[in-house]
Parts: structure tokens; sequence; C-alpha cells
């Protein structure tokens, strides 16, 4: 639930509905509710409010369940884009695909068919909208029909029927789904729909896949209980200039990284021209800020919700272009023929004379521009000779008017304006008035050639025929004028919806140049400038990132950020353990790689000295326990539920970030399935991953790769890391360093703290002598001076291979039952 203030109006979003109240204080009134995909209906309600950053999208979707699998038929659509979409995919039992396309989309609302009883595969589905945030709206199974899909969609896309046609064949699962959304949003209902929407096919391929999980773990958009706007990525990143939609187009490129080298580099060419030339940046920032949301007006033009005040917004924002086209211009640095393939060649086109200059040529001729300055919106008299010749009617008989003002003050002799004064009102039209004091002065020429109309405590009001005949002649050459106005401006509205096409290509141009100034503002602003990063295709590189820091705790005032190198090389440390003291920065590290790489993919240079990324497909977080209010699922099935959906759907192009894993049970099962997962992670998935962990045990794991002895399993690739702190017994602080370094962790520091905090020595020695009985397997510290090789070998001798699988085995054995429990079996209160 959260609340959005608009000036006086006030949106409030509950699980169920979208309501819309109008007041302050404690009086609100409900204007309107709503769905939340039906916030469209919304628009010409908060039409100036930018603050608005999503753009409603609906989705629909029809769950086709399998033995172990589900094939989904999606689809969606965006009200503001106009845009539909379908895809069809397999899904495994945790969503994983459907989690990942319904947070890429940024979808708010979703249908599905109604269903008679809840089977298991049905309650995972529901928990995976749930997790996204998406408000499940039930729907009779008849409406997901294919039956006069194509020719419904055939009027609402712009072109010939036939590549609809192509493009739903073969996805019949995803053509019901679409179905029942066009009958949903009523979209044949609105004529202004017709020819102006899009199609296209959804491909899960895209770009990176991110589900809930890592969207929250990586902070990504900003929550309703951040009291700080730079806690996330959003906030942080979101420097843009127009008015909303530089913003919503970074909020959807966060949901969408880019997966192709060449897209990304291309970003990354323009951002950094813009990083390297300030003053190009400086002076397009200052003419992007007066540049109005041409995406919403553009929208609502196109609904003719507009009215004068709407197309001298775009009318405004289109003289500004030349400046920018001219700051563009300008430019000679490494990357000019980009800037002019990209930018200037489309502003050149969308500006000639059959376009841009037809609209601005459009506005100056019919609108009256210098009532502007007075807040008048007017159609100027010029532009129609009909309302021409009304206009000067108008001025004619307020002449005549104001002539018999004066004649009249003359004939009374009062002094005009000041003694007798001519009233305009909605209940008698013109009349003179004259104050009660003077009113005596008058009294009998009143009542004899007078008519008096009314007596109030400002004076008596009072008319004679002329003045009401000439009164009555204005009032309806006014009212005619105003009809007149009312036309002419439809006329230009219609000719101005025109151009909606081209209005939407300028919206898409300026905002992506929003957002990559945005980009570069933020790189070279923050005290220790970003980097360009240097992106290599999934399976070749390696993840280098020298003197990398998390961005956004290092934008905290508090924080005196060090900075760490994080080297995930294949074959070497491509799995990272990682322990340390709590509080020792282990998680920040972790998910600092995992920011770094998305800002990588969204095409940002990123927080680092230096840094080499292999593009992943899919970053997969699990940190911390979360708020999980589905359906009384306990921490620990959460825990168990989010690294099942990571087991199942990364991949060695993925990018795995887990914390703390097996907290919520006992150390023994926590420890054996911490083992057993980071082997199925280092030998199946092979993906590179960041383990931080509680368990020190699980160091072992690197030197059974250091020295793999005949018996054990060959493990590739894993590193041990350590957060260092330094323990000053003299004064007897623990000081944090926040220094990633190479190696196991010394395991003590709980001790060390116990004994700072004045614990009775007998209870200090009690524990240090049960810990070290636990410590049958355990590297020994690294504080103790031994180098990583005495470490290991002094490992090989303590412990005993069986020891370490003991744990492991019966991990194994629970992850496998775990994972191939049929789903309908599955009771989670159970496990
Ligand atoms: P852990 O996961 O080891 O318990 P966290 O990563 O949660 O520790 O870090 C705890 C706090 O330490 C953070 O909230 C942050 O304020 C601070 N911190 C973490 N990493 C760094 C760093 N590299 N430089 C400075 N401060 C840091």
């Amino acid at each position: 639930m959260f609340e959005t203030i608009v000036r006086d109006l006030l949106l409030e979003r509950t699980d169920h509905a979208v309501e819309l109240y109008e007041g302050s204080g404690s009086s609100w009134r409900l204007v309107k509710s709503g769905t939340p995909g039906n916030i469209s209906s919304f628009e010409d309600i908060l039409f100036a409010n930018n603050e608005m950053q999503d753009t409603p999208v609906i989705a629909a979707l029809l769950p086709n369940f399998r033995e172990n699998s589900c094939t989904i038929g999606l689809g969606y659509i965006d009200l503001t884009k106009r845009v539909l979409g379908l895809a069809e995919f397999i899904d495994d039992s945790h969503f994983t695909n459907l989690e990942s396309a319904l947070v890429a989309l940024g979808c708010k609302e979703c249908l599905m068919p109604l269903e008679s009883g809840k089977s298991g595969e049905m309650r995972n589905l529901h928990d995976s909208l749930a997790r996204c945030g998406v408000m499940l709206t039930e729907r009779k199974k008849t409406e997901f029909k294919t039956r006069d899909l194509v020719q419904d969609l055939g009027r609402l896309v712009k072109g010939s029927i036939e590549p609809v046609r192509d493009l739903i064949s073969g996805f019949d699962i995803a053509s019901g789904a679409l179905g029942a959304l066009v009958s949903y949003a009523e979209l044949l209902a609105d004529e202004s729909n017709y020819g102006n929407y899009t199609i296209q096919r959804y491909n899960l391929h895209s770009y990176m896949r991110l589900d809930s999980a890592a969207m929250r773990a990586l902070n990504v958009l900003e929550s309703k209980t951040d009291a700080n706007k730079n806690f996330s990525l959003f906030g942080l990143m979101n420097r843009t200039c127009t008015a909303g939609m530089g913003k919503r187009l970074l909020h959807m490129w966060l949901k969408q990284p880019l997966l192709d080298v060449g897209e990304i580099n291309t970003r990354l060419d323009l951002v950094q021209a813009f990083v390297e030339d300030p003053a190009l940046r400086q002076d397009l920032r200052q003419h992007l800020k007066r540049i109005s949301d041409i995406e919403r007006l553009t929208n609502n033009l196109e609904r003719r919700r507009v009215g004068l005040q709407h197309i001298i917004k775009l009318y405004q924002s289109s003289i500004r272009l030349p400046y920018i086209e001219s700051a563009l211009g300008k430019y000679d640095g490494q990357f000019s023929l980009l800037i002019k393939q990209r930018y200037l060649d489309l502003l050149e086109s969308l500006t000639d004379e059959d376009h841009l200059n037809k609209f601005i040529a459009l506005v100056e001729t019919s609108v009256d521009l210098d009532q502007l300055e007075n807040g008048e919106y007017i159609i100027s008299s010029s532009y129609d000779a009909a309302l021409s010749a009304l206009r000067k009617d108008q001025e004619s008989l307020e002449r005549q008017i104001h002539n018999l003002h004066k004649q009249t003050a003359n004939d009374l002799d009062l002094a005009l304006d000041k003694a007798l004064k001519l009233d305009k009102g909605t209940q008698f039209g013109h009349v003179f008035r004259i104050t009660k004091k003077e009113e005596p002065k008058i009294r009998k020429k009143l009542t004899t050639q007078f008519i008096v109309l009314e007596t109030r405590k400002d004076g008596v009001k009072f008319t004679n025929t002329k003045l009401k005949k000439l009164g009555d002649q204005h009032q309806k050459i006014l009212e005619e004028y105003k009809n007149c106005q009312k036309e002419l401006v439809n006329r230009v509205v219609q000719t101005a919806a025109t151009f909606s096409e081209v209005f939407r290509s300028l919206a898409a141009l300026l905002s992506e140049l929003d957002v990559l100034l945005s980009f570069a503002d933020l790189a070279s602003s923050c005290p220790t400038p970003y980097t360009r990063p240097d992106i290599t295709p999934s399976d070749e590189g390696d993840i280098i990132l020298q003197g990398s820091r998390h961005p956004c705790v290092e934008a905290q005032d508090w924080v005196n950020f060090i900075p760490n190198d994080c080297e995930l090389v294949r074959g070497k440390s491509w799995f990272q353990i990682i322990t340390g003291p709590n509080m020792g920065g282990k998680s920040t590290f972790i998910r600092q790689v995992g920011v770094n790489i998305l800002m990588a993919q969204v095409g940002s240079f990123v927080p680092c000295d230096k840094a080499s990324i292999s593009v992943r497909d899919c970053i997969f977080a699990r940190v911390g326990a979360g708020d999980c209010q589905l359906r009384g699922v306990s921490t620990f099935m959460q825990e168990m539920l989010e690294t099942a959906s990571i087991l199942k759907g990364a991949t060695d192009k993925s990018l795995i970030i887990i914390d703390e894993l097996g907290r919520g049970t006992s150390t023994y099962d926590g420890f054996g399935l911490a083992w057993a997962i980071c082997e199925h992670l280092v030998e199946v998935i092979k993906a590179p991953t960041l383990f931080a962990t509680h368990f020190h045990e699980l160091t072992a794991l690197a030197f059974q790769n250091a020295d793999p002895e005949p018996d054990m399993k060959h493990i590739v690739g894993v590193a041990n890391y350590h957060v260092s702190a330094h323990i000053d017994s003299s004064s007897r602080k623990l000081t944090m360093l926040y220094k990633v370094e190479p190696g196991p962790c010394d395991q003590s520091f709980g001790i060390h703290v116990a004994e700072f905090a004045n614990f009775p020595e007998s209870v200090v020695s009690l524990a240090r002598e049960k810990a070290s009985e636990l410590e049958d397997f355990a590297p020994t510290a690294i504080i103790s001076n031994d180098s990583v090789e005495q470490v290991g070998s002094k490992r090989k001798r303590e412990c005993d291979p069986d020891d370490v699988s003991r744990g492991a085995a019966r991990a194994h054995q629970f992850l496998k039952e775990f994972s191939d429990l049929p789903l309908e079996k599955m009771d989670l209160k159970q496990v």
C-alpha cells in the first residue's frame, strides 16, 4: 500500500484497488476508483502530475500445467505507450521466467481465469505474482478466447492484418490471454485506439532476467520505506531533467538491463561523450529542463483529452529543439558520428517542414501567443474570419457600453467609475452601480428613468433599456465567440493529433538523451568519479572490478566508503566464499558487485577504478530473510524457495549472490544445506557466485579445489575471501576495516567481542574451550599469520573427509527430495 500526494489529490493503492481522493488535511473526497491497470483513466485528473513514474501495464496469463513444468501464455498491454504484446514460454515450478517477465514489463495487474479449487501449482503461481507486487484479477474462463482476435487486433493495430496474423500464429495460449485483455481493457470501445496500437512478441531473452528477490536485494527501485532517496539505485541514478518521461524511461531501463554487448557499448559511448564534454552536458540539460512530458501529452492528444494549454506545452518543447540540435551539432569528440546518426539525423527529419515545423506554424498562426502571459489560451482572431468578425462585434458593443456609461455619468452628474460604476455579473449581465452614500442624490431619477435591480451593502444596482439591450447583445455575441473558439480549438487539436507519431519519436529520443545525460552527470559529479566498464560477451572474459564501491552506501553522508576489488576469474575464483565478522561489510560487498554489473548492463558507468564485465543473463540474489507475508511461509521456507529458484533457473551465464544461507535452521542442517548448495552451484550451475556465510567450515571447499583428493569430487574455481577487522587488545576495541582480502577469516571475533563486553572470565574461557572442541575441521585463523597454504595443509591434517561430507550428504538428500517433490504434494508448512 502506498500513497502519492499530488497537490490536493491523493492517490491510494491497495492490494485490490486504486483510489483517487481530492481534498486536503483531514477531509478527502473519493473522486474515482479503479484497478491498478485501469489507472490510465485517471490520467485526465492526474495529467499535470509528473511524479507518476510507472506506465500502467496489465498482463493476462494462461498457465498450462504439465508433469513437472508449465507452459505460460502471457499477454500484456501498455496503455500509455499503446503496445500489445504476447509471449509463450515453459516455466519451472517456481515461475522464474514469469517473474522476470513481470518485473521487466513493470506489470501492476494480472488477469487469470477463475480456477475451481487451488492446486499446489496455482498456489505457487499466486505467490509468484504476490512477490512481484502484482494484483490478481480473476476473470471467467470463457473470456480467455481467441475468437475474432485477429479482427479485433486488426482494428487496433496500425497497418494491414497479415503481420498481426503472422505474429500471433502458433501462440495459441498467449492469444487467449491477449483476447481476455482486449475485452477487459475495453480497447474497442474507444475509437481513438483504432490504428494506434503496435503489437510485439516479448522475448524472454532480450534483457537480463531479474526476479523480485533480486530487485529487492539490490534495492533497484525505490521502496516506500526508504527514508532517503539515495537508498535505492533508481533514487540515486535519477538525475533526469525532462518532466516525467526521462524518469519513466530510467525506471524501465533498470528493470531491463541489456544483454547485447553492442547495444550496451552504444549507450556507454554516448555516456562517455557527455562525460568528456561537461559544457555540452550542462547545455543540453538546461534545455531538457524546459521539455514537457511529451510522451504523456501525446498520449492524451491521441485520445483528444487535451486543451490549448497542452498544445502550447508541445509547442514550447518543439521550439527548444533547435537549441538541442545546435548544442549536439557542436560536439566534435570521438563519438560525433554516433551522435549524428542517433540524434542529429533524426532531429533533422522530425523538425523539417513536413513535421514539427508545420506543427509550430500551426500553433503560431492559430493561437494568440501574446495572451499566454495572462494565462489565457485562446485562438487568435486573425486565424478565422468568423472569429474575427465576432471579435469586432464584441469590441464594438464594448465601446458602445462604455460610451453609454460615460453618458449616463454625465447625465446624472456623477464621477465616472468612482461614483457610477459599471459591473458585469452572471445574474444581471451589465449593470450600473452606485454606492449607498451617493444614492440619495439621484433617488428620484432612479425611480423614473431606470430600473432598480438590487440593493445591497456595496450599493444599488440599476439599469435602463439601452444598457439592457446592449448587454444582451454583448452576451449573445460572447456566446457565439466562445462557441467559435471551442470549435476552432477542436480543429487545432484534431490537426495537432496528426503529428502524434512525430511526437512519439521525439519523446523517445529526448527521454533517452535525458537518461544518458543523467548517467553522465552522476558518473562525473560523485566525489570519486565512475568509470566506463569494458564489456565482454557472457562466455568470454571474467568479472574484474577494481576499487569498486556500492553506489548507494557510498552516497550516504555518514559513510567513508572503503573500496574493494572483486575478481571473479574462471577456474580460479569464479566461486567466492566470503566470511568475516558481523557488520564487517560482507553483504555490502556482494551486493555492490551485483549493483555494479546491473549498472553496466543498463549502459551506465560504474563506481569502480577499473571494471571489466562479462555480460550476465540473470542476477539471482538471496539476501536476508525479508518480509514474507505469503500464507504463513516460514523464514526458512522462504529462504529455501528462493534458493530452489536459483538452483533451477541459474545458468553459467548468470550471477549468483547468496547471503547468510541456512540461518533459519539448526546449525547442522544449515551447514549441510549451505555445503550442498555450494557444491551444486560449483559443479552443475558453474555461475560466478558470491557466497557470504557465517559457516566458516565452508571455506574448506576451496581447499578441496586447491588439492583435490582422489575420493573427493573435483571442484573448480573456489576461493576464500574475508572482510577484515582489527582487534586492539589494549583498548579492547574491534574496528571494522571493510577491506576484502584473500583467504578465510578468523572465527574468534564473537568471543573477542564478548570479552570486550566484560563477560565473566569463566564464561569467556568456557566459550573458547567449546569452540575449539567444535572446530574439528575448521581452517585455522588467518590472523595467526599462517599463509593460505599453511592453512590449507593444516586443514588437511585436521579434517576428516567423512566429517565434511556427513552434513553435506544429508543436505544432498534433502535438496533432492525438495526439488523432485511434485508440487501438489508440497505442503509448505511441513518443510
Ligand atoms: P555484514 O553483512 O558483514 O554484516 P554489512 O555489509 O551489512 O555487514 O555492513 C554493515 C555496515 O558497514 C553497512 O551498513 C555500512 O554502513 C558499513 N560498510 C559496509 N561496507 C563498507 C565499506 N566498504 N566501507 C565503509 N563502510 C562499509
